[in-house]
């Protein structure tokens, strides 16, 4: 193993896909990770889950994108060797990276495990810049990574890697409203649009003990929506399926990923409701007070979660046997799996397999 003094300087040369700017396809793209410093963790990545927001990104539909970009943030690996001074991790042993890889650690955010809220600077796994304010990120479609010991996460060896990939953002980032709203037996959930984060919705309320509803505009996905959980199906595309089902959620996750009329959702809610914006449309929606104070409702928001919270969501999955349903595609087909993504033709998350890179 070499170590850090001996290394100190050189980079590491990785193989990727990248889109080299907002217009283009993804397509190969050969780039340096650091060479590891004494908390760093070289992983050599097995899969890589698809997200939403690598097509947000790719296509900069939010603005600020940073190009060549290096998508992927539900990442998981062996770890290939360790910098001097990590304690947390061995070569050999499964390792995850999630969303984001590094914050300030010193802010009251940081130190109550919320870093995805730091209030200084969050590094975010791709398109982002390190501490240094400089230093360009890039994901996990590509071969592997560098990342310090305190944002990896430890994955179990119990369930099979390529569920457990979309965990690090699908997951948490459904897991984590839930939890703070303390969604458990007793609760009407709603859960809206049955892709990448809508099914681990599905799949958490109900293990929780929630009465889960799933609202889809895809009656196709009737079936599974049982299958994973949900107690009752809504096609939002009926007629008269807001009319029809007005002031009955405490709480409703709202994942869609395209612009909608959020207000029909909130006419759902019930008394004191609380629909939880997880989805990011690229336009804000536009929204009806009257139909929010008529029932002292509330919209939130809610952004992935904590390096603390999501190594408990990753134990809670291994011990209630929790994965994502994921198709597992070659790196050459990410182009057509995006066109799928939007259309909602995805059962229900595709997971990169990093040996066909
Ligand atoms: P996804 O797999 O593509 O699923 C989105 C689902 O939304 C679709 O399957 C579809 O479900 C529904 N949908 C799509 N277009 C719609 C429309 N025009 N009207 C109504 N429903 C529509 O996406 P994802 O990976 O789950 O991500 C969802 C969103 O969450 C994205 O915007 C992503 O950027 C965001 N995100 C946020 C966070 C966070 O921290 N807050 C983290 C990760 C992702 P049906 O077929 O069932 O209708
Ligand atoms: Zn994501
Ligand atoms: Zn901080």
């Amino acid at each position: 193993m070499l170590s850090w003094s001996k290394t100190q300087g050189t980079m590491i040369p990785v193989k990727g896909y990248a889109a080299q700017n907002s217009k283009t396809p993804l397509a190969p793209f050969k780039f340096d990770r650091r060479e590891l410093k004494p908390h760093d963790v070289l992983i050599d990545i097995m899969y890589c889950g698809v997200c939403h927001s690598d097509i947000h990104m790719v296509r900069d539909e939010w603005g600020g994108s940073i190009y060549p970009l290096v998508p992927g943030h539900e990442i998981v690996g062996k770890v290939n060797r360790v910098g001097t001074e990590v304690k947390k991790f061995k070569t050999g042993e499964l390792a995850g990276v999630g969303v984001l890889v590094d914050s300030c650690r010193t802010c009251t955010s940081c130190k109550q495990g919320l870093e995805q809220y730091c209030e200084v600077h969050w590094v975010p796994t791709y398109s982002g810049l390190e501490m240094d304010m400089k230093t360009v990120t890039y994901g996990g479609y590509s071969n592997q990574i560098v990342t310090d010991e305190n944002y990896v996460l430890r994955i179990s060896g119990k369930l099979k890697l390529e569920g457990v990939a979309p965990l690090l953002c699908a997951g948490i980032t459904t897991y984590s409203p839930l939890r703070h709203w303390k969604v458990g037996r007793g609760h009407k959930v709603g859960v809206v649009g049955l892709g990448g984060l809508g099914h681990m919705a599905v799949k958490f309320a109900s293990s929780l003990g929630a009465e889960v509803t799933m609202l889809s505009t895809s009656d196709s996905k009737r079936a599974d929506a049982k299958r994973l959980g949900a107690a009752h199906f809504i096609n939002t595309k009926d007629e008269n399926a807001f009319n029809e089902n007005k002031n009955q959620f405490e709480i409703i996750i709202n994942t869609i990923s395209a612009p909608h009329d959020i207000n029909n959702y909130v006419s759902l809610l019930k008394l004191d409701g609380t629909m939880v914006m997880v989805g990011i449309p690229p336009e804000d929606p536009s929204i009806s007070v009257s139909g929010l104070i008529s029932k002292r409702k509330t919209i939130a928001g809610s952004m992935i979660g904590g390096m603390k919270e999501t190594q408990e969501m990753l134990d809670y999955c291994t011990e209630k046997n929790i994965v994502s349903d994921v198709e597992v595609i070659a790196m050459k087909d990410i182009n057509s799996a995006y066109e799928r993504m939007i259309k909602g033709d995805v059962r229900y998350r595709f997971v990169i397999d990093m040996s066909t890179l």
